[in-house]
This record gives C-alpha cells, sequence and structure tokens, in this order.
C-alpha cells in the first residue's frame, strides 16, 4: 500500500480546498476505497476525510427529501419517510451489504464505488483497461458471469456494484455536487458513464467536485415500489442482476412505473423502454416479460453471462406482479 497523509475536512470549503489537489482523494466511510489501496488498486499520496460534513435528511420544499452527502446507509434506510414513501430505496440499501458496512458506508461514497470486476482487483496478474488504461481487458475472454450485457463496450465490460444506486436511477435522484464554480445538480442518469473507450472515469464528477447531497424528488408510486436481488449466494454478494421498481396501477391497468436494473450494465441501467412498453397495458406476467425483452433487445452477451437478460426478465416479471398485488414484502 502507498503511504497516505489523512486530514478530517471541517467543512466543504476546506474539503474542497484540500481533497481535489492532484494525488488526493476524498474518504467517506472507506468501505471501498480503504480496499482498493490495500490492494494497491488506488494509490493517493493524502485522504481528506469527509464523512463528518452536514449528515442530515431534509424535506425540500416540493415534497421530496434532501439527503447529505455523509449521511450512513443505515441512517437512510431506517429513516421512516425512505421506508415509507420510497420503499425500494431502503430495501435496496438492506439488499446492498452487512450491517457493519452499512454502518459505516457514505451515501457520497455509494456514488463512487467501483466495480468488484475481479480482474479490475487483479494487480499482478491481470490485464485491465479501468485500472491501466490502455492495458486491454481480461474479463472479456476470462471468467465474465458477473459482467454487463448492456452498454459495455470493447474496452470494458465490468458492472457498477451499488444496489442503492439502482433505486435512486428508478426514482430519478439529482446529485447536487460542490466544486470551485459553485454548486450544480447532475440528473442521477447523467452521473454514471457507460465504459466507451476511458472506462477508468467512473462518472461525470470533476476531480475538483464534492458530492454534497442526493436529491429525491417526489414521487407518489414510489409508495407502492420495492427492489429484488438475485445474487449467487443467500448471504451478502453483488448482484447477477437486481431490480427496482415503482408501479401505480388503474384498475387492472398500469397507470405508470419506473424500473432500472443492477448488475447488467457499466452504470445504474434505467429500463426506459420496458417502462414505456408497460404504461397504459393490461398487467400480466406475459407483458411484464415481454417489457423487459423490450429492455434486453440490443443484450450482448457473453461466454458465462448469457443467462442475465431471461434472469432480468423473471425477476421483473415477479416483483411487478407482486407490485400489482399489493405484496412487496
Ligand atoms: Fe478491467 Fe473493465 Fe475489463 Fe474488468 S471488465 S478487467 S474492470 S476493463
Amino acid at each position: 500500500m502507498t503511504p497516505f497523509t489523512y486530514h478530517r475536512a471541517v467543512d466543504v470549503d476546506e474539503a474542497l480546498r484540500l481533497g481535489t489537489a492532484p494525488g488526493v482523494a476524498f474518504l467517506g466511510g472507506g468501505t471501498n476505497l480503504v480496499d482498493l489501496l490495500r490492494e494497491n488498486v488506488a494509490h493517493h499520496a493524502q485522504l481528506v476525510d469527509v464523512s463528518g460534513l452536514p449528515a442530515t435528511i431534509e424535506e425540500t420544499e416540493g415534497g421530496g427529501l434532501m439527503i447529505g452527502a455523509a449521511v450512513r446507509n443505515t441512517a437512510l434506510a431506517e429513516h421512516r419517510a425512505v421506508r415509507t414513501r420510497y420503499p425500494m430505496l431502503a430495501r435496496a440499501i438492506l439488499a446492498g451489504a452487512s450491517a457493519q458496512i452499512r454502518n459505516m458506508a457514505t451515501v457520497g461514497g455509494n456514488l463512487l464505488q467501483r466495480t468488484r470486476c475481479t480482474y479490475f482487483y487483479d494487480t499482478e496478474g491481470s490485464r485491465c483497461n479501468k485500472r491501466a488504461p490502455g492495458s486491454g481487458c481480461d474479463a472479456r475472454e476470462g471468467f465474465n458471469r458477473i459482467h454487463a450485457v448492456l452498454g459495455a463496450s470493447e474496452a470494458c465490460i465490468a458492472t457498477h456494484p451499488s444496489d442503492m444506486c439502482v433505486a435512486l436511477a428508478a426514482l430519478d435522484a439529482v446529485v447536487h455536487v460542490s466544486g470551485p464554480g459553485g454548486v450544480r445538480q447532475i440528473a442521477f442518469a447523467d452521473f454514471h458513464r457507460l465504459p466507451g473507450a476511458t472506462p477508468e472515469q467512473d462518472t461525470t464528477l470533476g476531480h475538483d467536485e464534492l458530492i454534497v447531497a442526493v436529491e429525491l424528488p417526489p414521487l407518489g408510486l414510489a409508495v407502492n415500489s420495492t427492489y429484488r436481488k438475485v445474487r449467487d449466494r443467500a448471504s451478502y454478494a453483488f448482484a447477477l442482476v437486481s431490480v427496482a421498481a415503482a408501479l401505480e396501477m388503474d384498475g387492472d391497468r398500469i397507470a405508470d412505473v419506473r424500473i432500472a436494473f443492477g448488475g447488467v450494465a457499466h452504470k445504474p441501467w434505467r429500463a426506459t423502454k420496458a417502462e414505456a412498453a408497460l404504461r397504459g397495458v393490461q398487467a400480466g406476467e406475459q407483458a411484464f416479460l415481454d417489457a423487459a425483452a423490450a429492455e434486453f433487445a440490443d443484450a450482448q452477451v457473453l461466454r458465462d453471462n448469457a443467462f442475465k437478460p431471461a434472469l432480468a426478465g423473471r425477476a421483473l416479471a415477479a416483483v411487478l406482479q407482486a407490485l400489482a398485488q399489493g405484496e412487496t414484502a
């Protein structure tokens, strides 16, 4: 591990002054960054700890919630307004990690966690364009069971590891960031990137910017929402496929729906094609499977992950069936 110095920022101004210099990184709960440092995947001369910055969850004037970037995952999952108005978010967080990790991990850090592609972490023996740009991608011809089927590139087929972010994508969250030019807002759909030719860049966040909050807009149908995660073992593991969905019915027809998938792409995948296919139609298993098929029509599968489109379809159908029948426990 490369030696580094540590400083705990007292406010956003100090964090930005110290944390945006070359070779410096912001530290939230450290549940991913410390691993990256220990494994020699990341190298930083200094860490600026931003976990002590304001960690509040406040109502917005418009009826949504403003969540401070330093809010711990546990606090967010247990917040009454989140559990009652955005249950998919609470369930995604609870599916995401052990209680110990949730107690440490912050909202801002969750957005910035990096892929768990095993070749990315294998600094001794594997080529990885995300870790060492231009070196190649050993996952493409290697064991690629956990890798992407949507939006991947020749350079990288990694998936985004977060569960929480899948729910935030479905909820149209907005990321508030602070930088030298002041505060700006980034729509959640634009925050994480597809890999293209530059997979080393996970997000559109500038190095001179700090996430200060995540805003949940009001979304009435999110009251009837949930999150389902399919993984290789019942204990904590990253998603093979996950689904965040909210559903509003009008009789037996779908009035409105929000869907996002995890485990299938380099970013949380907002399923706009599936949503469009479902609005106004009669709810039913075949309609749900057809919507998933529309979303995954352009999927590009690899040797070990060809099961993902079908698995995603079945997971979506099960989730929407439960939401349509009011059975989301
Ligand atoms: Fe690296 Fe991406 Fe290839 Fe994994 S899939 S080895 S992260 S370039």
